[in-house]
């Protein structure tokens, strides 16, 4: 029970190999787990689509959990795929009780210290026979990719209109109550190839095209809750070749929605403009992966965890802005009050990634004051 058992399910669910879209080992042994619970469990909630495209996933695992007093039902949700690397996963429990990937994976903390925190909270509503009123649970596939598997989740049948989502980094208090937009594109400017030496001027230059174009483009922080990143280019086949194709790809944040699509768009346009300029032509593809949230602090979503962080000691909870995406934003676009709690994990998305026990208990203590406050 307590440290031990968390410590545990933690290291046995970092021994499945669980990247975006090959869930489905560590998906039927949760499904197991949660029944063994007490939890309905219900499999049928995501589109098939999602299936036939991704035969090594499965699906958005959903959990109810009847309540036995009056009160609002309440959602808990947290990720089970992890990035890439991230299969061969070995977790080490350190001297200064962390614990810590081989270094050559990732460890998986981020999601699966969210996944431990929140069993641990129905293990222990269990064993102690504590109050609760509905709960239902949401373990997502795909997170990674711009919330790509939960975009086929049938939202219909939740009953909560309150989630708390436990996939945020920093210390346990901490919480995100707004988060961005993300829209990513690919421009393909398509010019025409001549050789560099004896007809330069028969070809038009697609690297310079986009040279033009990034030329006075800002990127990072182009305003107080906007970025832009050029993530990759590509293009040319030889260098004495007039290159005739050139692929760009990036992104656009903003925890405002319009923002985020006008600065995409404005991106795009340029583009578009200056390969016309020089009689080439740019292929536009923009996809719009998520939308911004805020859940104002005067929501009871929000009482509720500033009360529950209370009773637990945490002295000054934080509610912040993240510049990550999550689940939370599908739920928040599907009308849930939605926050994105801190549940140890630290240097995510490298092979530095570790989680600290302690956080990690307490990550499990406010799930289950959450459940049952
Ligand atoms: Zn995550």
């Amino acid at each position: 029970m307590g440290a031990n058992r968390i410590v545990e399910n933690f290291i046995e669910l970092s021994g499945f190999d669980s990247e975006s879209f090959h869930e489905q080992a560590i998906a039927r042994y949760i499904v197991d787990r949660l029944v063994s619970l007490g939890v309905e469990v219900r499999t049928d909630t995501t589109d098939a689509a999602y299936l036939k495209a991704h035969p090594d996933s499965f699906p958005n695992i959903y959990g109810f959990l009847r309540g036995n007093r009056e009160g609002t039902p309440l959602l808990f949700s947290a990720h089970l795929d992890t990035v890439a690397p991230g299969n061969g996963k070995r977790a080490y429990v350190t001297e200064d009780g962390k614990i810590v990937s081989g270094g050559d994976t990732v460890l998986g903390a981020d999601d699966l210290s969210g996944v431990v925190a929140v069993l641990e909270g129905l293990e222990r509503l269990r064993e102690e026979g504590r109050k609760h009123s509905d709960i239902e649970i949401l373990f997502t596939v795909a997170e990674e990719p711009f919330c790509e598997g939960s975009r086929y989740f049938d939202y219909g049948i939740l009953k909560s209109r309150n989630a708390y989502v436990f996939d945020l980094s920093g210390p346990v208090g901490r919480a995100a109550i707004s988060a961005p937009s993300i829209i990513s594109f690919e421009i393909d400017i398509a010019g025409r190839g001549a050789h560099a030496g004896f007809a330069p001027e028969q070809g038009v230059n697609a690297l310079n095209i986009a040279v033009e174009s990034l030329k006075d483009m800002k990127t990072g922080h182009v305003d107080e809750e906007t970025t832009v990143n050029f993530g990759t280019i590509a293009g040319g086949i030889a260098k004495n070749i007039v290159p005739e194709n050139v692929r760009i790809t990036g992104e656009v944040r903003s925890l405002s929605h319009q923002k985020a699509a006008d600065e995409a768009d404005r991106i795009l346009h340029r583009f578009q403009q200056n390969a016309r300029k020089a009689g080439g032509i740019a292929h536009c593809c923009r996809n719009d992966h998520i939308r911004a949230f805020k859940t104002n602090r005067e929501e009871a979503v929000v009482e509720r965890f500033l009360k529950a962080a209370e009773s637990i000691g945490i002295s000054s909870p934080k509610l912040v802005a993240t510049m990550g995406g999550s689940d939370g934003n599908r739920l928040w676009e599907n009308g849930i009050q939605t926050m994105v709690l801190a549940c140890a994990m630290e240097n995510v998305h490298t092979t530095g990634e570790y989680t600290v026990i302690k956080e990690l208990e307490r990550a499990a203590e406010l799930a289950l004051t959450l459940m049952t406050i």
